[in-house]
C-alpha cells in the first residue's frame, strides 16, 4: 500500500552513486520524498515542517562515497533524527518513594484506557507488584464492569464503587482507593477515568479533580494510533488540561502508521512509556523507539 521511503529516495538517486556531494537540488528532492512518507505515515504537519528542517541541514554535509549510498546515507540520517525524537530510550514508570505508586490514566473514550488498566495490571503483577485497579470511569454505564473483568484476567484486585449506590463521585472514589490500597498492601494504583468521544470542558475538569485528588506518579495520556493527525490537537488538550508524564499508544496492531507517535512526542515533548498492540492482556509491552522509527519509514 505504501511505497517505503528507502524505495523513493532509491528512485530519487539514481545514478548520483560516486558524483560526490549531494546537491541543492539532491537535497531539495529528497525532503519532498520524506515529506510524503511522513505524511503517508500520519505525521501532522509542522512536524514534518521541524523534522525536514533539521534532515536538511544534516544531508548538506553527506558525502556521496563511501560504503552507504545516496538513499542509504539518507535513510540512516533520517532514521537517527526519528528515533531521536521518539525518546532515544525507553523510558520505566517512576516509583513512589512511599507506596503507593499512583498511575493515573487519561484519555479519550475507546483510547483502550480500561483494556490498559489490564495490562499495566498484569505487567506489574508480573514485575512483582501487588496493583490495584481504581473505576474513575463511572459515565460509561459498563465501564466499572469491564474494569472488573479485565482485573480478573490479569489476576490483580479492583476498588469500585458499590453497585447499586448510583453513580458515585469518581474524584471521591479516586482519593478514597490511595486510603484504601495503604490498608490492603497495594504498592501500584492504576486509577481508570472517563473519556469522552470528543474533548469537552467537563471531562478535563474532571480529570483535574481526580489528578488533584490522588496526586499521581505518572500520568498516563492514552491515545489511539489510529487517530492520525487529530492525535496533536487531543494531546495539547490533555497536556494543558490535565498534564501528563508519559504517552501510551494503542492500537499499533492497525494499519496505522505510526506518525501519532512521531508528533505527540514532538508536540508535548513527554516520553512514549508503552504500546498496546491488540485487545489480549498480552498485547502490550515497552515502547521501543526504533522499532517505530522503521514502521514510520516503512
Ligand atoms: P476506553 O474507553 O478508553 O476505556 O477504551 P477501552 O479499553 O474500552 O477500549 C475500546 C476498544 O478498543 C475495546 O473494544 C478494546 O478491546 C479495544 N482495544 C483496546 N486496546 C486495543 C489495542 O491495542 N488494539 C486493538 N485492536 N484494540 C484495542
Amino acid at each position: 500500500m505504501f511505497e517505503t521511503l528507502s524505495d523513493r529516495l532509491d528512485k530519487v538517486f539514481t545514478g548520483l552513486r560516486g558524483k560526490g556531494r549531494l546537491t541543492d537540488a539532491d537535497i531539495d528532492a529528497t525532503a519532498r520524498e520524506i515529506r510524503i512518507a511522513l505524511l503517508e505515515a500520519d505525521v501532522a504537519l509542522p512536524v514534518v515542517r521541524a523534522f525536514i528542517g533539521s534532515v536538511k541541514e544534516r544531508a548538506r554535509g553527506a558525502e556521496v562515497s563511501g560504503a552507504l549510498n545516496p538513499a542509504q546515507q539518507v535513510i540512516k540520517v533520517v532514521n537517527e533524527e526519528l528515533v531521536g525524537i521518539l525518546g532515544g530510550e525507553t523510558r520505566r514508570i517512576r516509583l513512589a518513594k512511599q507506596s503507593p505508586t499512583v498511575i493515573m490514566l487519561a484519555g479519550l473514550q475507546g483510547s483502550g484506557k480500561t483494556t490498559l488498566a489490564g495490562k499495566l495490571g498484569r505487567w506489574l503483577r508480573e514485575q512483582g507488584h501487588t496493583p490495584l485497579l481504581v473505576a474513575c470511569d463511572l459515565q460509561r454505564p459498563n465501564a466499572v464492569n469491564q474494569l472488573s473483568i479485565v482485573a480478573g484476567q490479569a489476576g490483580v484486585d479492583v476498588y469500585a464503587p458499590e453497585p447499586g449506590n448510583g453513580i458515585g463521585d469518581p474524584i471521591r472514589v479516586a482519593a478514597d482507593s490511595i486510603e484504601h490500597a495503604r490498608r490492603t498492601m497495594h504498592d501500584v494504583v492504576v486509577v481508570d477515568t472517563a473519556g469522552r468521544l470528543g474533548i469537552d470542558a467537563e471531562l478535563m475538569a474532571q480529570a483535574a479533580g481526580i489528578r488533584d485528588a490522588v496526586q499521581p506518579d505518572e500520568t498516563l495520556f492514552v491515545v489511539d494510533a489510529m487517530i492520525g493527525q487529530d492525535a496533536v490537537n487531543t494531546a495539547t488538550a490533555f497536556a494543558d488540561g490535565v498534564g501528563f508524564s508519559g504517552v501510551v499508544l494503542t492500537k499499533l496492531d492497525g494499519d496505522a502508521r505510526g506518525g501519532a507517535a512521531l508528533s505527540v512526542r514532538y508536540v508535548t515533548g513527554q516520553p512514549i512509556m508503552f504500546a498496546s498492540t491488540g485487545e489480549k492482556l498480552t498485547d502490550f509491552d515497552v515502547f521501543h523507539p526504533e522499532r517505530m522509527a522503521s514502521r514510520i519509514l516503512g
